[in-house]
């Protein structure tokens, strides 16, 4: 049989079956170390998770002081203070009127209860007419069913298509491909979020539940930040509609663009936001989705009681362990370090691979950078249309002690060849 051999030594159900996985035995810092000595930096955080550096004592602490008292209290019978401190500590800081924080166990699971909530919304308020999403292409909102059904990643759909549920597309905004050669960046925005408008009035506006789209589109696309102006436009036409603006900050948010909410850099706030990776850092899986008070008051004047949940669903120890991260990240000014190291990265990036003959693209924001691939820098043509070469590079920079986030292949019909960069808020020019 062609291609490297099963593991044997494991009964694992590992994701890829006929990889050899190393054996991680400790976190230190940015670094990660495995079972044969050999040291990595995690310049990719796993993919954006890893926000405080691995080993930090804050969370540790967090964990063993709350596991001791108190490991988990189902929250069909109880509330906690770790879930009520990390909620008013959430809704405190984000800005726009999300007064609420609904807890889950990581991304995915924020995307399925925005989901949920919108339609509830919809529903509560007379509105039962309203199901449709919308949603990008080349999107990333998760592996569950509703959240696979929202992303616009063709490659991870594609086995499931039948199982998923009807969500319509609209172009994203990646002005490296779609921008017009004598087209504003200004002017690139508006023209592609009144594709949403378009979408809308095609499919009839009284029947559309949601928009939703990574503030900073992540994984599938690259570290795209949106231009000037789109994400105002898209709040505009979402008001115009009524139809609720869900902004997914599950890779972007929680400082890594800079300020704890993504959307912040905008000028805009989304009646929904969904949070998880640098929400609880890895130390505990959790996620959280934050909501306006009118959702919430919607739900409680209504039938007050939303018809979702999960067992683990505000888990003590995941909370407790996500507020110790959070206050960290506050107390050491550690988004201040974001912009700085992200200032550091992207001139780092710029000087090495700017002149690349194969390097189309660099951009992100704050610690969050993608370099975009290209056979030929003037046609842009995919450097990695099969997607055999991520799968090698992701290898060779292990090999190298380096930690990064390959993507390769098409997308959607489109280029999906990047390698994405979140290191940990904590490194410095050394690392
Ligand atoms: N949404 C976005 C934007 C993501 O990047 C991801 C994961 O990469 C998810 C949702 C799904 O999160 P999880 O893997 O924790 O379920």
């Amino acid at each position: 049989m062609a291609g490297p051999k099963r593991n044997i030594d494991t009964s694992v159900f590992h994701r890829a079956p006929k990889t050899k996985l190393r054996t991680a035995v400790k976190g230190d810092g940015p670094y990660i170390l495995d079972d044969a000595g050999n040291r990595y930096i995690d310049a990719s955080g796993g993919a954006a998770v890893s926000c405080l550096g691995h080993s930090h004592p804050a969370p540790i602490r967090a964990i063993q002081e709350q596991a001791t008292t108190l490991a988990f209290a189902h929250t069909g019978f109880f509330t906690s203070n770790a879930l009520e401190n990390l909620a008013s500590f959430l809704t405190s800081e984000a800005p726009g009127n999300l007064t609420r924080a609904y807890f889950t166990s990581g991304g995915s699971e924020s995307v399925e209860t925005a989901l949920k909530l919108a339609r509830q919304y919809c529903v509560e308020t007379g509105q039962a007419q309203r199901s449709r999403i919308i949603a990008r292409r080349q999107s990333y909102h998760g592996n569950t069913l509703g959240a696979l059904s929202a992303g616009g990643n063709l490659w991870r759909r594609a086995a499931y298509e039948p199982l998923l549920i009807g969500v319509t597309h609209v172009a994203p905004c990646y002005p490296y491909r779609d921008r017009g050669a004598h087209e504003t960046e200004a002017d690139y925005g508006l023209r592609i979020a009144d594709e949403l408008e378009a979408e809308i009035l095609r499919l009839g506006p009284e029947t559309v539940m949601c928009f939703i789209a990574e503030t900073v589109a992540g994984a599938t696309l690259g570290c795209v930040p949106p231009v000037p102006g789109y994400l105002k436009r898209i709040r505009d036409i979402c008001d115009k509609y009524g139809v609720l603006l869900i902004l997914d900050e599950v890779m972007c948010g929680m400082g890594r663009t800079g300020t704890l909410f993504a959307y912040e850099q905008e000028g805009i706030a989304p009646d929904l936001v969904t949070i998880a990776k640098g929400l609880g850092a890895g130390y505990q899986p959790v996620g959280a989705v934050l909501a306006s008070e009118r959702i919430y008051e919607a739900i409680v004047e209504g039938s007050g009681f939303f018809q979702h949940g999960h067992t683990y669903t505000g888990h003590v120890t995941a909370c407790a362990a996500a507020l110790a991260v959070q206050e960290a990240i506050r107390d050491e000014n550690l988004l201040d370090n974001v912009k700085r190291a992200g200032s550091w990265l992207a001139e780092g990036l710029n000087m090495t691979f700017g002149a690349h003959p194969h390097v189309g693209d660099i951009r992100g924001r704050g610690l969050f950078w993608a370099l975009e691939f290209v056979a030929d820098r003037a046609t842009k043509a995919p450097f990695d249309p099969d997607k055999k070469i991520a799968a090698r590079l992701k290898a060779t920079a292990l090999d190298h002690g380096l930690i990064c986030y390959p993507m390769g292949g098409i997308i959607d019909g489109r280029q999906g060849d990047h390698v994405m960069l979140a290191p940990p808020f904590i490194v410095d020019d050394g690392h």
